[in-house]
Order: structure tokens, then C-alpha cells, then sequence
């Protein structure tokens, strides 16, 4: 059972494909542990984004590189429950199970990049999220916010705290943005690095080289 006010720091949790994981999704965890000062970051890999491609390989390879990669970090996790349930990863359902176990006060935060949120109204019951979570939005350089959507323009108004240690005094129901370095890597373009044979060095944590070379994914011979 939750013991309500046992983790007052607070969850950020960070979804993705992670397909697979690299040093940008790392770093950008590290910093926001750091800039949140919350006590957990869960890795949330989905099975099935609704908004994208299929991811290029199984579900149980793209968790247990996750594992692998995050595994010396104490106050990192990988939560296995968007793959477990199957089916559309749809962020809601996700936000209701946490909820139902974290308990009603506990802080939950999800990140989510400025080129998701631009397309949020987009998600299923989008208007709920905040009932469940705070949300800190990643800026990118050239952070544009016009074309918005009004109603996400508003939520930018309304929910905004500009100090991310306020998202600490409540549950869930704030906004606020957040400056990580910017490594410009993506999983494309290690996908590419692999299946062209070339070297994913310093872009990939060793551990999941090996896996991958191991279970030969991503087309490496
Ligand atoms: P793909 O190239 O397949 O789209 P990706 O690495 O961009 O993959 P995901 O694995 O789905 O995307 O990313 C999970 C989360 O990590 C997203 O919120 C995304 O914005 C963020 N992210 C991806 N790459 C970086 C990076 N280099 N630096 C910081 N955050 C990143």
C-alpha cells in the first residue's frame, strides 16, 4: 500500500520508444534528477506509441537495454507496465496505475519534449494528464510558442511555475520548462550507426552495444 507522503521529492517519469537507448535519453535523465531533486526517474518504455512507427525491435530487447544502461544509477528505474499491459501505450492509463499506487500526494512529474507538447491535444483524454501529473516541458533551441493550439497556449499560462522545486508542493496540476544540454542524437540515427557497421561508441553505453550485437538487432552482422 502507498504511505501517503513517503516519497515527498517526487517521480519524474521519462516515456520514449528507447529504441534503443542512448546517451541523450541518459544525460538528459541525470539532469533532470538534478534539476527536479526528485528521489526517482522511471524509464517508462512503451509498447506500442500511438503517434509513431512501430518500433524496429521487440519490446523485451528495448527493456532489457534500458535495465542494462541504467543500471548503476540508483535513482534510476525502468517500469515495464506500458509493456506489460500492450496494446497503445496511452500515457493516461499509465498516469492512473501510478497514481493508484503512489498514493493521492505524492509529486508526479512527466516530461515530455516542446515537440510533443505541441501536439498533446492530440492525446487520449489530454485534459486529464494534469488530474495525475505536473508536466515539464524540454525546451529546444527556438522554443516558438506561436501556433499553438489556444487551449494549450492557456495551459502554458495557467499551470506555469517558473522554479521546478515548486512542482514539490503539490501532487500534480503545474507546468513548468526545463533547459537540458542538447545532444543531438537521436535513435535513428544510432538504428543507422548499427546497420551501417559503424561504431556506436560514446553514443551508447557499452553494455547495450554488446546486447545488441548479442541478439543481433538493428541488422548488425
Ligand atoms: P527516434 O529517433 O526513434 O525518434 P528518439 O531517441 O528521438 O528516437 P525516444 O526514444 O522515443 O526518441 O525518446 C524518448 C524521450 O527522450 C523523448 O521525450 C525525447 O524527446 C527524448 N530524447 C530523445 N533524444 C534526446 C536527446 N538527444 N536529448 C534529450 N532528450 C532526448
Amino acid at each position: 500500500m502507498p504511505v501517503p507522503g513517503a516519497d515527498t521529492r517526487g517521480i519524474a517519469i521519462f516515456g520514449g520508444t528507447f529504441d534503443p537507448v542512448h546517451f541523450g535519453h541518459l544525460r538528459s535523465a541525470i539532469e533532470i534528477q538534478e534539476a527536479l531533486d526528485v528521489s526517482r526517474v522511471m524509464f517508462i518504455p512503451s509498447y506500442s506509441p500511438p503517434h509513431r512507427d512501430a518500433p524496429a525491435c521487440l519490446p523485451i530487447h528495448r527493456l532489457e537495454m534500458l535495465r542494462l544502461a541504467t543500471r548503476d544509477v540508483p535513482c534510476f528505474e525502468v517500469d515495464d507496465r506500458e509493456i506489460l499491459r500492450e496494446g497503445k501505450s496511452f500515457t493516461i492509463d499509465t498516469l492512473r496505475s501510478l497514481r493508484t499506487e503512489l498514493g493521492e500526494l505524492a509529486p508526479l512529474s512527466m516530461i515530455v519534449g516542446f515537440d510533443a507538447f505541441r501536439l498533446l491535444d492530440q492525446w487520449r483524454e489530454w485534459r486529464a494528464l494534469m488530474d495525475y501529473a505536473h508536466l515539464v516541458v524540454l525546451e529546444r533551441p527556438g522554443w516558438d510558442e506561436s501556433g499553438l493550439p489556444t487551449e494549450l497556449a492557456n495551459l502554458l499560462n495557467e499551470r506555469f511555475v517558473d522554479d521546478p522545486l515548486c512542482l514539490h508542493s503539490e501532487a500534480n496540476g503545474r507546468l513548468c520548462r526545463l533547459k537540458l544540454t542538447q545532444m543531438d542524437i537521436s535513435a535513428s540515427m544510432v538504428r543507422k550507426i548499427f546497420r551501417e557497421g559503424r561504431s556506436a561508441d560514446y553514443i551508447v553505453p557499452k553494455e547495450v552495444i554488446s546486447y545488441v550485437y548479442g541478439h543481433g538487432l538493428y541488422g548488425v552482422a
